[in-house]
């Protein structure tokens, strides 16, 4: 960076400070997204080192699934939540791809490298009203590390279904298993798909996703999502 161009961004900073995601206190010179205290005291799961996890153990007896990776844990109240809210609601999309890399860093750690990144479709109203899909930009910082390619017209949400949070782990999956269709079909049998989403709490969206990518043949699946709720 030329001295100006230093001089300018100092001057930009200083008349433009922008808070941190998570604790909502101006951000020092040279932060960007999340401040250094927060990165440091955020929860994180450690579930790459452990393949039998909590998160992965959601699944058992559903779907065969290769590795289930969540960067953090989830409360309510938390710095966790508020950096979710953030990116969902308000257009704060670097928190999405930030995290998304400090997930890719524990994948390359486990020696995992999918074939395909495929973030968890919206349903195509959502997308419009929100502008965008968070899931994708997890993916995009998730690609950024490992260098696999990202997919995003593989699955549809052809059913914009109501919101999930008051009903039973069946009832979810119930009210979600066929809200996914398949568009062009790829030869999936050799592939390792990984599926991603900002969070993972019954697990009833994955599954629905991931039985339909097995059911076509698919060989591997994996899942990542930034934050796991108990
Ligand atoms: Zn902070």
């Amino acid at each position: 960076m030329s001295l100006i161009q230093q001089t300018f961004a100092d001057l930009f900073h200083l008349l433009f400070p922008r808070n941190c995601n998570a604790c909502g206190t101006p951000l020092f010179y040279g932060e960007r997204t999340i401040c250094t205290k927060c990165l440091h005291d955020l929860p994180f799961t450690d579930f790459h080192l452990y393949p039998e996890n909590p998160a992965a153990r959601i699944f058992w007896g559903r779907i065969p699934i290769h590795q289930v990776i969540a960067l953090l844990h989830f409360k309510k109240g938390t710095r966790v939540q508020q950096l979710i809210h953030q990116l969902k609601y308000k257009g704060q999309t670097d928190i999405g791809f930030l995290l998304g890399k400090m997930i890719g860093e524990r994948m390359l750690l486990s020696d995992q490298r999918p074939d395909l990144i495929v973030p968890i479709p919206l349903h195509q109203k959502k997308q419009y009203s929100r502008g965008y899909n968070q899931s994708q930009f997890i993916a995009a910082g998730i690609a950024h590390i490992l260098k696999s390619p990202i997919h995003t017209k593989l699955l549809t949400r052809k059913i914009n279904t109501a919101t999930q949070t008051k009903k039973s782990r069946y009832n979810r999956f119930e009210n979600i298993k066929d809200a996914f269709e398949i568009n062009r079909l790829p030869d999936l049998k050799n592939l390792h798909i990984l599926l991603v989403d900002d969070i993972l709490t019954t697990g009833a969206t994955f599954e629905a996703c991931g039985k339909l990518l097995l059911d076509n043949g698919l060989n591997k699946l994996s899942i990542a999502t930034l934050a796991y709720a108990e």
